[in-house]
């Protein structure tokens, strides 16, 4: 391949990028916010406008984080020696249901940075290598020649003109908004079809000054009920600069407001220890910044009859879940493994890319369903429930009540939740019956939660 060009410098344009410098002569970086080191976004601390949710808590799950060591060796190690933490669910991750604390089992771990610093370490990676530009630019749409994308139209910053950079392969990675469906359109393609969930989640996420937790944890998650039945979500981790970064969560009516008194209150009635002891100790740094996710989405490419060669999409714009189980990163880490086997098994780049929209296929669908069938459990959250939707609720509430107490139930929740495993690894009957057997030996918390969070 001579040129790829990929549409977005975020968390899946860069994976995508890495892996597409082993396939072509020049990888270039299309990014809208002006992110190289010495520009207005280059460094590691603020929030960009094209990644709004960069204010927000996140959690990089081991399966994101053991795919970006292997094509960044010593990534992690790299990452907590400049202060993030690496959160093992053994000895410092603790997790909460209902006030409980889960019981402990190694093996499984999680980084907690903020995002900026993340996207950044892994900014610097991939711009060192040898064949890879960033463009400051915004994408425009897309230039076609026959029965194929060949090139981007794009305008770069401080000017209206447009230009176009030619490319053998374009990959769009510009998010759960991209407007890669009008952009087919123009050249007289179908769009996908997008699903949507409507999730109406409310996030809100400070950061306090870190005297050592006496709670004993690096990062600690906690789902509880209300008295009154309104389901809470809060997760706190270490981060570099000696701070917490600390994300509460509800649903519909109940999503945070502004203002650190809210934002304590809430930490307040969290039954989870970690919560109350900060509410009551915590100093916290500036206010608490809210975010809301409406919906669920994923665009359906797989379905369509017809698609122009040269063209692919990655990360978000592929789908986008429930941030609360915190699977985009590694999901985005993922597609660059699918793209890395697509571009492997010596594609024709004169057809549709079938294969990889087949095999990021299975992948969506996984995830998919983890955070689908968690969210449907949801009263305000519009159906269609599919068929058996029931049955399947029941299970998955048997495994994360038996996760509570039984070590063995609770690994194999955390490798699925983590994305190391399938979901349905979580229905095999050995697994139900154990779960079921843990859940008779003790009286564990009420059921009707969905699964645990992951972030
Ligand atoms: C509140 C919240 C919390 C989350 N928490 C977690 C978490 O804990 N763990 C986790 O793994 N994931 C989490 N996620 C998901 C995660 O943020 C994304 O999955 C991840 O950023 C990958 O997204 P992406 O790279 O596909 O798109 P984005 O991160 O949205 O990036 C899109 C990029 O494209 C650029 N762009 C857009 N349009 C154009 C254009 N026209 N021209 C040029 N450039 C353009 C943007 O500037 C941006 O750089 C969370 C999401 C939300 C909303």
């Amino acid at each position: 391949m001579r040129r790829a060009v990929v549409l977005g410098g975020s968390i899946a344009g860069l994976l995508a990028a890495r892996v597409l410098s082993d396939h072509a002569d020049e990888v270039l970086v299309l990014e809208r916010d002006d992110v190289a080191p010495s520009g207005a976004f280059g460094g590691d601390r603020e929030p960009r406008p094209g990644v709004p949710q960069g204010t927000q808590m996140h959690a990089l799950l081991d399966a994101g984080r053991r795919r970006i060591d292997q094509w960044f060796p010593g990534f992690a190690t790299e990452l907590v020696a400049d202060g993030a933490t690496l959160a093992d669910t053994g000895s410092s991750v603790h997790s909460y249901l209902e006030g409980s604390l889960k019981v402990p089992v190694d093996g499984v771990e999680m980084i907690s940075a903020t995002r900026p610093f993340l996207e950044a370490h892994l900014r610097r990676r991939v711009m060192a290598l040898d064949n890879l530009r960033l463009v400051n630019g915004r994408v425009r749409g897309l230039a076609f020649t026959g029965e194929r994308v060949s090139g981007v139209r794009y305008a770069g910053t401080g000017t209206a003109d447009e230009e176009v950079l030619d490319a053998d392969l374009v990959v769009d990675a510009t998010g759960r908004a991209s407007r890669i469906g009008a952009w087919l359109q123009e050249g007289g393609w179908p769009e996908p079809t997008t699903r949507r969930m409507h999730v109406d989640l409310g996030y809100a996420t400070a950061l306090f000054r870190r005297p050592e937790g006496p709670h004993g944890a690096t990062l600690a998650q906690s789902l509880a009920t209300l008295p009154d039945g309104r389901l809470r979500l809060g997760t706190l981790g270490r981060v570099e600069g000696d701070r917490w970064i600390v994300l509460v969560a509800g649903y519909a009516d109940d999503r945070p407001g502004r203002g650190i008194e809210e934002f304590l209150l809430r930490c307040k009635e969290d039954p989870a220890a970690p919560f109350r002891q900060l509410a009551e100790d915590g100093e916290p740094i500036g206010e608490p910044v809210s975010y809301r996710h409406p919906d669920n989405r994923r665009r359906d490419f797989h379905l369509l009859d017809r698609f122009p060669a040269g063209l692919i999409a990655t990360g978000d714009t592929l789908a986008s879940f429930n941030p609360i189980y915190g699977q985009g990163m590694s999901s985005a880490t993922m597609h660059a493994s699918c793209l890395a086997a697509y571009l492997e098994s010596g594609p024709s780049l004169r057809d549709p890319a079938w294969s990889y929209f087949k095999q990021t296929r299975a992948v969506v669908d996984d995830a998919w369903q983890t955070s689908a069938l968690n969210d449907l459990k949801l009263p305000h959250v519009p159906g269609p429930r599919p068929r058996g939707f029931k049955v399947a609720s029941r299970l998955s509430d048997l495994i994360v009540r038996a996760s509570v107490t039984d070590p063995v139930i609770h690994r194999r929740f955390l490798e699925v939740m983590h994305m190391l495993s399938p979901a349905k690894t979580l229905m095999r009957p050995g697994t139900l019956m154990r779960a079921a057997r843990a859940v008779r030996k003790r009286n564990t918390p009420a059921a009707g939660a969905p699964l645990n969070t992951a972030a």
